[in-house]
C-alpha cells in the first residue's frame, strides 16, 4: 500500500505550485514539469510567441 503522504511531489515550472504524483504519470514522472494541461498550454503558447 502506498500512503498518500509518501507520494513524490514537484513544483510546477509555470505556476510554481507544488503538485503530487499521479497514477497517470507513473511512467513519465521524471519528465513531468507541469501540474496540469493548463500550465502546459501556457508554456507552449510562450514558445510560439517567441
Ligand atoms: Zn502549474
Amino acid at each position: 500500500m502506498i500512503k498518500k503522504q509518501n507520494l513524490p511531489s514537484k513544483i510546477c515550472i509555470i505556476c510554481e505550485r507544488p503538485f503530487t504524483w499521479r497514477k497517470k504519470w507513473e511512467k513519465v514522472w521524471n519528465e513531468v514539469k507541469y501540474c496540469s494541461k493548463k500550465c502546459k498550454k501556457i508554456k507552449v503558447r510562450k514558445i510560439e510567441n517567441n
